[in-house]
């Protein structure tokens, strides 16, 4: 393939849509895999002020990767994973690696890249990076920015910047946010460059994982084992997730092979890594659970395969969500999803308040699951035809109203994209916004690229 932009209408349909199920199709589609095309792409893009929005695997929730704002740049098969540094600890990687074959390649080496989007086997380095995907462990080792050692950048005038993330642990040269520019691109949703390289870190691969599925009769009780795993000082989670009775039907049926109790309505789900004795991890989390209100058996997740069913089982709710939302298309309808955080201890109260809205709206109650231990819920509600989606985004925006009333956060994980942006004003003060614009119009002054994002 070379930096030739194919302009057949069936080509251009294939990436007319992501995850969010909206669906813009673009003038044309450029699928470049090399950071030459990609450079001679930009540089004439910019000359005919063309619009250029990058995708990879196009698992967006948000619409950050499709448009009908000229040209799509597709960079999903420049894809290249190069050798395991070992010793330093990194690899360097193509922007169109999907995360899974990466974790695959360090894992082999004895090493981990931590960042786990439940998409991790259907998404790219590039999009990660662009959005700052995290995941259910990203509790214990942060976000995707973390760990980037440094990027290769196309910027929107085709020029190629290389970026390091500093090492100093101290640094009083002009204001903080222009220390680290590698931290400009990394969330910037395809707005500010075309990531073209990246460099990442590694940890030591943990030796053994033990997850722990803990039943509840009710969400209160569930909400209060986070809350107490969270603080305990005899336990290590790497994830605290959560299911509420809906999302946990989902998952049971996706995978029959673990026995959970009829009356279970809640889950949390929690994995710890096992440095030395399996028993002592065990019994301090059994410890734990004693002073829960539980009287349910638990499930032990023990060993790689059974991990990875873990993961499946979690992966199945926002599946299943995407497919059920997909069908009211035509009548307007679709999956709203909500990813808005709040500081741990709020997450009961900020749920409980988006379930009255949701009853006095008369809509469907949310299916709501995720990342428990870091205040941050998914919630998706399924809009029937465009009168319902109409009432379930009143009632996302007054649940964001609160959350941002509690130190909470619109979006934690999936971006703001196109779909989000009228919700970033309600966190943002103007100055905010206006700095965003500054730095946006110093590195894109033509706003060619992904426009309609964020901004
Ligand atoms: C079932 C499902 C589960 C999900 N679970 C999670 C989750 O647990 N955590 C999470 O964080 N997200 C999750 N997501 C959202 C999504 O998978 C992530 O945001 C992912 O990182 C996007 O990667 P992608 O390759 O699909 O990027 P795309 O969707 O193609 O693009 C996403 C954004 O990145 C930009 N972009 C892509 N490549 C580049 C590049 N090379 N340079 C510059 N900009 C670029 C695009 O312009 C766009 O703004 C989920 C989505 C689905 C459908």
């Amino acid at each position: 393939m070379s930096a030739e932009i194919a302009r057949d209408p069936g080509i251009r349909a294939a990436y007319e849509t992501d995850a969010s199920g909206v669906h813009l199709v673009p003038e044309g589609v450029a699928r470049p895999e090399s950071v030459e095309e990609v450079v001679e792409i930009m540089r004439e893009a910019a000359a005919g002020k063309t619009g250029v929005t990058c995708a990879g695997a196009q698992t967006s929730t948000t619409a950050a990767s499709i448009t009908d704002r000229g040209i799509l740049l597709s960079l999903r098969s420049f894809d290249k994973i190069g050798e395991v540094d070992r010793e330093a600890r990194l690899m360097r990687v193509r922007p169109g690696a999907l995360l899974g074959a990466i974790k695959r390649a360090a894992a082999a080496e004895g090493l981990l890249f931590a960042p786990d989007p439940t998409s991790e086997e259907e998404s790219t380095i590039g999009g990660a990076i662009a959005c700052n995907a995290s995941g259910a462990r990203t509790f214990r080792y942060g976000a995707t920015r973390r760990h980037i050692r440094a990027l290769k950048v196309v910027l929107a005038s085709g020029d190629v910047v290389q970026l390091r993330r500093s090492e100093l642990e101290k640094n009083t040269v002009g204001y903080a946010f222009a220390h680290d520019p590698i931290d400009w691109f990394i969330g910037s949703e395809g707005t500010l460059g075309v990531v073209v390289e990246a460099e990442l870190s590694l940890l030591p691969l943990p030796a053994r994982v033990v997850g722990l599925g803990i039943p509840f009769q009710g969400e209160d009780d569930a909400f209060g084992f986070v809350v107490r795993a969270r603080e305990a000082a005899t336990v290590v989670p790497r994830c605290i997730e959560y299911f509420d009775d809906k999302a946990f039907e989902i998952a049971r049926k996706a995978d029959v092979s673990v026995p959970w109790p009829a009356d279970a309505n809640a889950l949390v789900y929690v994995e710890q890594e096992v440095a030395e004795n399996f028993d002592v991890v065990l019994d301090s989390w059994l410890a734990l659970l004693e002073s829960a209100n539980s009287n349910l058996d638990p499930q032990i997740f023990d060993g790689e395969s059974r991990l990875r069913d873990a993961r499946r089982f979690r992966h199945s709710v926002p599946s299943v969500m995407n497919e059920r939302g997909a069908r009211f298309r035509e009548a307007g309808g679709r999956k709203v999803s909500t990813d808005w955080a709040v500081p741990y201890r709020n997450l009961a109260e900020a749920v409980r308040f988006s379930r009255a809205l949701a009853a006095d709206r008369k809509i469907e109650q949310a299916v709501t699951y995720g990342h428990a231990g870091n205040g941050h819920p998914h919630q998706n509600y399924i809009a029937r035809d465009a009168g319902e989606l109409a009432t379930i985004e009143e009632v996302v925006g007054l649940t964001l109203e609160s959350v941002l009333g509690m130190g909470g956060t619109v979006a934690a994980e999936h971006g703001i994209g196109k779909i989000k942006k009228k919700w970033l004003p309600l966190q943002m003060t103007s100055l905010q916004m206006g700095m965003m614009a500054a730095v946006k119009h110093e590195l894109d002054p033509l706003g060619i690229l992904a426009p309609g994002n964020i901004l």
